[in-house]
């Protein structure tokens, strides 16, 4: 089993921020240490260039970005502090998804990135604490690699996945479903092909069936993908700080399954798997739900077989 992580690059982050930066590398150092992966499987994206990141995002954008000139509404609105370490560790966790992606492509049919998941991006802005829509880029690489046309993404976040729903909805070869709580940020809705609104306080037993129902909906509206892309938020849990529903640990772990076995079994689709958010009081309740899903996806990749080298992205 291949799988990505850009735990060992950091970024300067103020004191009590709500950004669970050390989450990643205790993760990536938690599943090592219990024997889940070796070492060696852990690999680290490197920079994705900005040439590629142009395939989806406005030059400008990217120039601000680059530069660190955004300007005050853009820094407020991505709720992070800019930095060169933030620029870098966002462009490797964009290669991540990509690789991981390959990786499912390339025979594994799951694909991790133990990050991602960046879904409030847009074309040409950066939004709660997402730079770059490692999604849309992913998708635009593999379609011009020849490798994927049809995407279809599960998007699991407790946030609706505006940024996605920019890029992607309007795209006839990509279909969008997001599932998420019905009052919480954005506030403003930009449409998924399918948004599925769940009420404040929703638990395991109705979250899984109207996921489901919407998995259902989205098989028959747009068939089989070449790729599912899934962001399978921890911030459905019933004590995180910023989501409103109410899933258990189980609840959680049995929504990565729903997720996976639709794709794999129900659509006959290979699957990259990212982590999206989760911001709860205590991060080691973040690293668990992390864990549970890293688990129900190397349960269901196949790991006997040798990947081809990771391949370099222009
Ligand atoms: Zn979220």
């Amino acid at each position: 089993m291949r799988l990505w992580s850009h735990a060992d690059f950091p970024f300067p982050l103020p004191a009590g921020h709500r950004y669970p930066l050390g989450k990643y590398r205790l993760l990536r150092d938690g599943i090592v240490n219990d024997g889940t992966v070796r070492a060696a499987d852990v690999q680290t994206p490197e920079a994705i260039s900005w040439d590629a990141l142009g395939t989806v995002h406005e030059a400008a954008f990217l120039e601000r970005m680059r530069d660190g000139t955004l300007d005050r509404r853009e820094s407020r609105v991505l709720g992070l502090p800019w930095s060169p370490e933030l620029v870098e560790r966002a462009r490797r966790g964009t290669q991540g998804t990509l690789h991981a992606a390959r990786d499912a492509l390339d025979g594994q049919r799951v694909g991790l990135m133990l990050g991602g998941g960046t879904h409030h991006a847009g074309r040409a802005s950066a939004r709660g604490y997402c730079l770059f829509n490692d999604l849309a880029v992913t998708t635009a690489l593999l379609r011009t690699e020849g490798r994927v046309q049809r995407v279809l993404v599960v998007d699991c976040d407790v946030h609706q996945g505006d940024g996605t729903a920019e890029l992607l909805g309007p795209d006839p070869d990509a279909y969008t479903l997001s599932v998420q709580c019905e009052r919480n940020y954005p506030f403003t809705r930009i449409p998924s092909d399918l948004d599925v609104e769940l009420p404040a306080g929703t638990g395991d037993e109705r979250y899984l069936s109207a996921l489901a129902d919407g998995l259902q909906v989205a098989a028959r509206a747009f068939g089989a993908p070449d790729l599912v892309l899934y962001l399978a938020g921890a911030d459905p849990w019933e004590g995180d700080g910023l989501g409103r529903l109410a899933l258990s640990f189980d609840g959680l772990r049995a929504r990565d399954a729903l997720v996976l076995d639709h794709a794999l079994q129900g659509l006959d689709a290979p699957v990259v798997v990212t982590l999206a958010g989760g911001y709860p009081p205590d991060v080691r309740d973040g690293v668990r739900i992390n864990r549970q899903t890293v688990r129900e996806a190397i349960a269901r990749a196949r790991t006997d077989l040798t990947l081809p080298p990771p391949r370099a992205t222009s």
